[in-house]
């Protein structure tokens, strides 16, 4: 499958039904997810994906799309897993993923390569998560492509230098939000968010 057809595939998936912005659930737009799995695809192929806050999963199913041998599944809200298991009966992804229900840092299974949209910590329930997410990524696997706030760029390769990581911005996207994601007084509607690619 191509690009354009996971965009397509992928802007079909149940998003979430009844949001809940203390967990910062808002889904990855179509083609974000699609240009995101096939800028990982070559550390994909073949191996163990862990998704840390998978939502309805449709990081998850990119990366199934993509050659994922295996994707852990990784979300607090276990209200998700009817939708989940929608989306990836839909894409015909069902045998690859695995749904656990965990709060991010309380999961201790290992993979080799992290994709995923963690809450981007500007929401005061949810103050840090990004970084939390990073860490636990960091922990578990040999590499990790995840979304970021453009703005906290020398923040994450800070994160990342203190351990003696890499990192490399691979695109900046123009990401839609919701209203009620109030980053700013000033309720913007979009962020720049930034693709990074951190490896050991
Ligand atoms: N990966 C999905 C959802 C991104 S939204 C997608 O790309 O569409 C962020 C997700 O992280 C939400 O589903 C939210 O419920 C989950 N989440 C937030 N904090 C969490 C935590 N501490 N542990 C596990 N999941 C968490």
């Amino acid at each position: 499958m191509d690009e354009k057809g996971l965009e397509i595939l992928l802007s079909g998936l149940e998003g979430f039904s009844h949001p809940k912005p203390q967990l910062e659930q808002w889904a990855t737009p179509g083609p974000i997810a699609a240009k995101m799995a096939v800028l990982a695809k070559g550390d994909i192929e073949g191996r163990t994906v862990l998704d840390l806050g998978a939502g309805t999963g449709i990081l998850s199913v990119a990366a199934a799309l993509v050659g994922a041998r295996r994707v852990v599944c990784v979300e607090a809200d276990g209200s998700l897993r009817g939708a989940f298991g929608r989306n990836a009966e839909r894409a015909g992804v069902r045998e690859t993923l695995e749904f656990v229900e965990s709060d991010v840092s309380a999961f201790w299974g290992a993979a080799d390569v992290a994709i995923m949209n963690p809450p981007f910590g500007a929401q005061k329930a949810a103050l840090h998560a990004d970084r939390v997410f990073l860490e636990k990524a960091m922990d578990r696997c040999e590499s990790c492509y995840s979304l970021h706030l453009a703005r906290t760029r020398t923040f994450i390769s800070g994160l990342a230098g203190r351990r003696n990581w890499n990192t490399r911005v691979l695109g900046t996207f123009i990401y839609p939000l919701p209203a009620t994601f109030a980053f700013h007084k000033k309720r913007r509607k979009e962020e720049e968010v930034d693709y990074h690619k951190t490896w050991k």
